[in-house]
């Protein structure tokens, strides 16, 4: 089999988007050289990761509550790994021994935090997918940020794709998931993750073993309380369904214009920002003024552009914005 046999196989599985990247690539360029999440330390032997990328549907982000988002990500999530099964298993019948990485799990041992064995996003960008947003979730121009990402690891060499030069994020003059995160973890190119966890492990690991602390040291009548307590319950709802546990909370993919998706969905929906406020307004336009000024901003040194877009914002969404009314325009007329 060959990149194209790979993708034909993909897309006819029902991926949305399909890219190779080159394990030498991938092990040459960890995202953090002093936490190495490359291909080698899962498997030496790797020659090529395919990436596949299942879209998260629009509608649930037009909905009420975050719930939707919540329950739709853990379908995607399966349908993708599936998808990714039946490739990794097609390709060791045909004598290439591959398999599916646990793009979802984290390695304590990396940083202390949750980091996965492999970056998705920066495997997705390597296979020409996309490039990295303000908040560092990849944006694809296809549908933005609003998907999921895994890759299988295989000892086929196959040609990798080249990654994209051109920046997909509007940038600072955008900002716009700054101005939606309700936690304010939005850093010029980079993310608090903590602040982060706060709405998007609302029941995670640190809510975990703060309440765990708490009960340890409570007296038995506290304990009593502290059981029937809304953490507990959860606790119990992630355990059954994941749900609370990650991805909880998806404003900075919601308010993202990148994608047709978002014109044809979101862009009337999404237009106001309920969480925007001055201070944030304020953050955005020093984040502006920083890069114009060429200061040192760790998201955009010599290493991290590479991800960002080296060749900076040239109007992507624009462009695509104009085709698509085009496109609309042409249907509305057919059907006129
Ligand atoms: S997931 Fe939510 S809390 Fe985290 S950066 Fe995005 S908007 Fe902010
Ligand atoms: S909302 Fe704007 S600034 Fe944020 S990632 Fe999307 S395009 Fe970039």
């Amino acid at each position: 089999m060959n990149a194209d046999d790979v993708k034909k196989l993909t897309k006819d599985l029902g991926a949305d988007l399909v890219g190779i990247a080159s394990a030498k690539t991938l092990n040459a360029f960890p995202p953090d050289p002093l936490w190495p999440q490359t291909p080698e330390n899962i498997l030496p032997s790797c020659k090529s990761v395919i990436v596949v990328v299942q879209h998260i549907p629009v509608a649930p982000f037009r909905a009420k509550s975050n719930i939707a988002v919540q329950y739709i990500d853990m379908l995607v999530l399966r349908r993708m790994d599936r998808i990714a099964y039946k490739i990794a298993d097609h390709l060791e019948r045909e004598g290439h021994p591959s398999f599916v990485t646990a793009a979802q799990e984290t390695d304590w041992n990396m940083k202390n935090a949750s980091y996965g064995y492999l970056s998705t996003r920066h495997l997705g960008i390597e296979a020409g997918l996309g490039t990295l947003g303000l908040e560092v979730n990849i944006l694809t121009p296809e549908f933005g940020p609003r998907l999921y990402l895994t890759g299988i690891l295989t000892e086929l060499e196959l040609e990798a794709d080249a990654p994209m030069t051109e920046q997909v994020c509007i940038g600072e003059s955008c900002s716009r998931c700054l101005h939606g995160c309700p936690t304010d973890a939005v850093r010029h190119y980079g993310i608090d993750k903590r602040n982060c966890a706060v709405e998007a492990q609302e029941f995670g690991f640190m809510t975990a073993t703060a309440f765990f602390m708490k009960y340890c040291l409570a007296s038995h009548e506290e304990k009593r309380e502290l059981i029937k307590s809304r953490d507990v319950f959860g606790f119990w709802q992630g355990l059954l369904r994941v749900v609370g546990s990650f991805g909880d909370c998806p404003r900075c993919l919601a308010v993202c214009p990148v994608g047709n998706d978002y014109h044809a969905y979101l862009a009337d929906f999404q237009k106001v920002i309920p969480e925007k406020t001055p201070e944030k307004v304020t953050k955005a336009k020093g984040f502006k003024q920083a890069r114009k000024d060429g200061d040192e901003i760790s998201g955009l040194d010599e290493w991290n552009i590479r991800w960002v877009g080296p060749d900076g914002y040239q109007g992507i969404v624009a462009r695509q914005m104009q085709e698509f009314k085009k496109m609309q325009k042409t249907k509305a007329e057919e059907t006129s």
